[in-house]
């Protein structure tokens, strides 16, 4: 069985100890092992500083840019045989894998072209210059500059390529190292790509480290300029949150958890519009693509009570098309869940959403002898305002639909109730509706994804995290904030406030001339 080993100080180490076994998840059999044991997590952490850092910092954003376009084209020509992986170890249909391959290339390909926005720089200017004192002599400008330290980097099991790459990105711009940690159960993506990173020769040595299983005591070798970014439940994120070393030495932590997403359907949408076509599709996506492991997925569909039947229907013919099966198939529109822990705990959350709603198609029973597999499912809610739909994130092709009046206030308090969320969808061509709604839903969203008749032709799904947009959450989504552009970067620099004689701090830290 292929052991997957761990990318550290400079070469590979194979763990020690009882390793935790992948398996593919259509047929069950084992694929890989893994394990971090013996692994000396403090060296880690230095190497990272002491060579990393250095080289990294020595360069311009331009040139840091050009080496993720270089590191996106050479994890490129491999895709074929990384969609082959991401098929066996996740589940995933050929087009997930696209999803996830293809996130990863995109998203550093994205940063590489926002790098030629800043140029030869080593800092960034952070806003306009002010005046401080009398006249202009004392002059006042922030500035953002790499920090010192390393970029630790836990992920979550359901993007192994995009999770670890979008992270990375942001940091190597920046001019930080960083050490990535995959999620165990679909390590063999992430574990080919740090080989494809590592055999490229692109980066500089200590730029980029990769543990492979658990993450020892690495979050208690952090200091004062590292950071943690953390993707994945946040039950995970709380617990990461509360370590003692992190909290007493101030290090920065970035948590992208859970999240309850939702979409609400306006009064105003009728039957025959774009929008209405606009609105099932996309339901259908978001939960079926990557089985519904996704944390942008929908979890709850607001739908005004009198329409309630009408789009149960429509989803269930439309979720009952789905080709579930082999995800090495073509023809099959979607795969297993990733692995036994997640459809236990799937068909486990299912049952408790059926105490409280009816089940209109799939449910937590068997459809396959072996697999994780799991039919679509849809309930509908007796009560939209039980605690259960608002508490409650299923991590698979599960979603629920809550009747409510149609009144955009109503809508947003029920979002709200989600406690925060990465992203929320509405579906209206009322412009007094959408905009209560926005301003109603927008505090407890990190993004919010507005359709209509006028630009249903040319949307990108909500699903699709963008680079150029922030993603992350308020409250229970972790409270985080990545991509968005050049603001991605903010996480890994430090913004200092220069006072002093304006031809010094204007001449050498203020904006460039255009
Ligand atoms: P998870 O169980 O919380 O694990 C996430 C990561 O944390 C894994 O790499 C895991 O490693 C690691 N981890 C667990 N315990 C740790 C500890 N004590 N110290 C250090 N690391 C630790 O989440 P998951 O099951 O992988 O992912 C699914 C969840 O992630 C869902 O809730 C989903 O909504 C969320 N998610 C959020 C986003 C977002 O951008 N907001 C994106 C994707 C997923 P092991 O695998 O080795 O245990």
């Amino acid at each position: 069985m292929q052991a997957l080993s761990s990318y550290a100080a400079g070469r590979w180490h194979t763990g020690q100890g009882k390793p935790a076994v992948l398996v593919n998840a259509t047929t069950e059999e084992p694929l890989a092992e893994v394990s971090s044991e013996g692994l000396d997590f403090a060296a880690i952490v230095e190497h990272a500083r002491e060579r990393g850092g250095p080289a990294l910092r020595e360069m311009t954003f331009g040139e840091r840019g050009a080496l993720l376009e270089q590191l996106s084209a050479a994890i490129h020509e491999h895709r074929e045989e990384l969609i082959d992986v991401s098929i066996a170890n996740a589940g995933t249909t050929r087009g997930d894998a696209k999803f996830d391959i293809d996130g990863a290339t995109g998203t550093l390909a994205a940063y590489a072209s926002f790098a030629k926005g800043v140029g030869d720089r080593r800092f960034l200017v952070d806003g306009d210059g002010v005046q401080l004192g009398r006249t202009a002599r004392f002059w006042g400008q922030h500035v953002r500059v790499p920090r010192p330290g390393v970029a630790v980097h836990v992920n979550a099991f359901n993007f192994p390529a995009w999770n670890m790459m979008e992270k990375a990105a942001c940091a190597l711009l920046a001019g930080v190292p960083v050490v990535e940690k995959p999620g165990t159960p679909t390590a063999m993506l992430a574990w080919r790509i740090a080989q494809i990173v590592v055999e490229s020769g692109l980066l500089p040595e200590g730029a980029f480290q990769f543990v492979c299983g658990s993450a020892g005591d690495l979050l208690d070798h952090l200091g004062p300029q590292d950071g943690l970014a953390f993707t994945g439940s946040s039950r995970t994120g709380k617990l990461l949150r509360s370590n003692e070393n992190l909290l007493a030495r101030s290090v920065r932590v970035n948590i992208e958890a859970d999240s309850l997403n939702a979409a609400v359907l306006a009064p105003d949408v009728e039957s025959s519009s774009e929008t209405f076509g606009l609105f099932l599709s996309t339901l259908v996506t978001e939960m079926t693509q990557k089985t519904g492991q996704k944390c942008t997925a929908i979890r709850r569909i607001l739908v005004p009570a009198e329409r309630v039947d009408e789009v149960r229907d429509e989803l269930v013919a439309l979720l009952e098309k789905i080709e579930v099966g082999d995800p090495a198939e073509r023809t099959t529109r979607m795969g297993p869940l990733a692995s036994a822990a997640q459809l236990r705990d799937v068909r486990a959350g299912v049952d408790r959403l059926a105490g409280g709603a009816e089940i209109a198609c799939g449910g937590s029973g068997p459809i396959r002898d072996k697999g994780f597999f799991l039919a679509p499912t849809l309930l509908v809610a007796r009560d939209a305002s039980a605690d259960l739909f608002h508490d409650e994130e299923v991590f698979g092709p599960v979603a629920t639909i809550l009747p409510y009046s149609g009144d955009a206030a109503e809508a947003a308090a029920l979002v709200a109730r989600g406690g925060g969320c990465l992203v929320s969808s509405l579906f209206s061509n009322d412009k007094a509706w959408a905009e209560a709604a926005v301003l109603g839903m927008a505090p407890w969203n990190g993004r919010l994804w507005i359709a209509s008749d006028k630009m249903a032709e040319q949307a990108l799904p909500p699903g699709m995290v963008l680079p150029q947009m922030v993603h992350g959450g308020p409250g229970r989504a972790g409270g985080g904030e990545e991509l968005g552009g050049l603001r991605g970067l903010e996480f890994y620099l430090q913004r200092t406030a220069l006072q002093g004689f304006k031809g010094l701090v204007d001449g050498a830290f203020g904006a460039p001339a255009e």
